[in-house]
């Protein structure tokens, strides 16, 4: 057979004399030959088939073009290389292959277009580069061996047919050949090494690059147990699997299918199962006017990419000065700070403080800081519970307080009448240097200031200094549609005599009369529990005020005026503050337990 394979055969002679003598200094400098394919290319460079750049490269992944695989072939083949004026118009002498083309188009190795041109520029495909390696090298055996991609009735199935069979190359590890694929100078390598050399051991198993080198964009799986597969298509073996979340680098598309590495698995997923990886989110926040303009970057000089509505929850994925990166509803782009704010936090429940300058920490436990302090009757929002701690807010103030100082908040519509004992021309009783109307007063008008938050509507029989009937004082409470009726009185008797005590009125026990004990009871724990006194306990009486009305109602004594030391409490402000809060804390129990 054939000239081409005996100046083949005496080219190798030749060159393995010279390989050995000037391997270094021939190829050493070139800095970039991937390891995996040193033995073909140096091969080739040892030849003088092909060569590395000025810059001392080899630049493995360019492109291969036709006249410089006509060259190559031309070289490897020892065509004569005369450059000149050839048939094809587009390759004059110019041509610095115009010699090589000129010959292997005589030999019938290379042919031009329909059109008579030759497209010297053009990049090879694999198929062309199969077509030319198998006239070439005069490759005539074929073989069953196929490959997904290449169809019987393909123009180049035959030629690549030749070049599998002759092993020079074992196509993709997926099945495929990729016959539109554009040749790089390295893959160009390896099947020039293995045409000329003949025997494929020696030159290295590996046929194909490494595929993972190119990376073309970051995905991330967003299904459990996704199949990964050797080809692109539900019928080739399943290789591996990625989990929900895995993050992978895509380094080829392949119509629906992407060729993707993750995790120590490389193969084709498709492309339904991934998704961009999300950016990461440093706040959440909602928008806070309407038409809200989202620019492609920080500024208003930036184009307008889209618009968010007035309450859009926006992820927040980078601060840049006044300016936020956040996405929402399928935009993304950057807004201005003002126009957002945080997102409210949602309410789990609704409680009313029950003590005084009640601390407000930054986390659930008395070793947190202090960022804050709530009063009595201060009424906030449950954000999230954490054992006996609940995160709260009310205001601007929000952090966290012991549970033992919360209670509900009464979610009916509630109105209780607070009634001042005495009043006008009535003083009450008179001690110590203190009159009954002043104090009840006194105290009735800070119940109705630590109800205020709580919800709980309050109507004062009176709120001055004058004396409403008794009746009079039930009708104001009939009037204002109140549900509870609470009269406030300080006690006289014996200088001995002292601590708190509450009546309500009962006959028989009607449902009235039970809900007056019971809120003479609520109302009396907490009274002389805060004010210190002795308790005498809830009792009946059959009082006109409390008698003489339909609704539940309770006559409280918060102390004697008698007794020098309730007196003492009932001239300062702090125990007029406790009675009243105690007061109004009991209304309180007292409304949820009705609940
Ligand atoms: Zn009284």
């Amino acid at each position: 057979m054939m000239r081409k394979v005996c100046s083949l055969l005496f080219a190798l002679i030749v060159m393995t004399v010279v390989t050995i003598q000037s391997t270094d200094k021939v190829y050493a400098a070139l800095t970039d030959i991937p390891d995996k394919y040193a033995s073909e290319i140096n091969y080739l460079i040892e030849q003088e088939i092909i060569f590395g750049y000025p810059d001392d490269t080899f630049k493995p992944k360019n492109a291969v073009t036709r006249q410089e695989a006509a060259t190559m072939i031309g070289r490897s083949l020892n065509l004569e290389n005369n450059r000149q004026n050839t048939k094809f118009p587009d390759v004059t002498e110019e041509h610095y292959a115009s010699g090589y083309i000129a010959s292997a188009a005589e030999e019938g190795i290379i042919s031009g277009y329909a059109d008579g041109t030759f497209h010297p520029n053009e990049k090879v495909t694999r198929a062309q580069m199969a077509t030319l390696i198998a006239r070439a090298f005069d490759l005539e055996e074929t073989s069953s061996h196929s490959f997904t991609d290449v169809a019987n009735s393909a123009w180049y199935y035959t030629p690549i047919n030749k070049v599998a069979t002759a092993k020079i190359t074992v196509g993709y590890p997926d099945g495929t050949f990729k016959p539109g694929k554009d040749i790089t100078r390295e893959e160009f390598s390896v099947l020039m090494a293995r045409a000329m050399d003949g025997n494929v051991d020696s030159v290295g198993q590996e046929s194909e690059p490494d595929r993972t080198e190119t990376v073309i964009g970051e995905k991330m799986v967003t299904t459990d147990g996704l199949n990964v597969r050797k080809g692109p298509g539900t019928s080739y073996d399943i290789v591996g699997n990625f989990s929900d979340g895995q993050e992978v680098k895509v380094h080829e598309e392949d119509g629906s299918w992407r060729y993707v590495s993750g995790n120590g698995v490389e193969g084709y997923v498709h492309s339904a199962y991934l998704a961009d990886i999300p950016k990461p989110v440093i706040a959440e926040k909602i928008v806070t006017t309407d038409n809200l303009n989202v620019r492609k970057g920080p500024g208003v000089s930036y184009d307008i990419v889209g618009k968010y509505s007035d309450n859009q929850k926006v992820d927040v994925h980078e601060v840049d000065g006044d300016w936020r990166l956040v996405s929402g509803n399928g935009v993304e782009g950057y807004v201005h700070s003002a126009y957002l704010a945080d997102i409210p936090k949602p309410v789990i429940a609704e409680k009313i403080v029950t003590a005084d300058s009640l601390n407000v920490r930054k986390g659930p436990g008395t070793s947190y800081d202090v960022v804050g302090q709530f009063t009595t009757g201060q009424a906030v929002d449950v954000h999230k519970e954490e054992g006996s701690w609940r995160l709260v807010s009310s205001g601007s103030l929000e952090g966290y307080v012991h549970e033992a100082y919360l209670t509900d908040k009464p979610s009916v519509n509630r109105t209780v009448a607070i009634d001042p004992g005495h009043g006008g021309s009535d003083p009450g009783a008179v001690a110590n240097g203190l009159v009954e109307k002043e104090v009840v007063l006194d105290v009735s008008l800070k119940v109705r200031e630590y109800l205020r938050d709580t919800g709980i509507n309050v109507v004062m029989t009176r709120s001055s200094d004058w004396y409403p009937t008794l009746d009079g004082r039930v009708n104001i409470a009939n009037r204002n549609n109140a549900d509870s009726f609470v009269s406030v009185h300080a006690n006289a008797f014996l200088s001995s005599a002292n601590g708190v005590e509450t009546f309500y009125y009962a006959k028989g026990m009607t449902d009235r009369e039970y809900k007056s004990y019971k809120l003479a009871g609520y109302i009396n724990e907490r009274l002389h529990r805060s004010m210190e006194m002795t308790d005498r306990g809830v009792k009946n009486a059959g009082y006109r005020v409390i008698k003489a009305t339909n609704l539940p109602a309770v006559l409280t004594e918060i102390g004697f005026l008698t007794n020098d030391e309730d007196a003492a409490k009932l001239k300062t402000q702090k125990y007029r503050d406790e009675a009243a809060k105690a007061i109004a804390m009991g209304i309180v129990d007292y409304y949820n337990w009705r609940e």
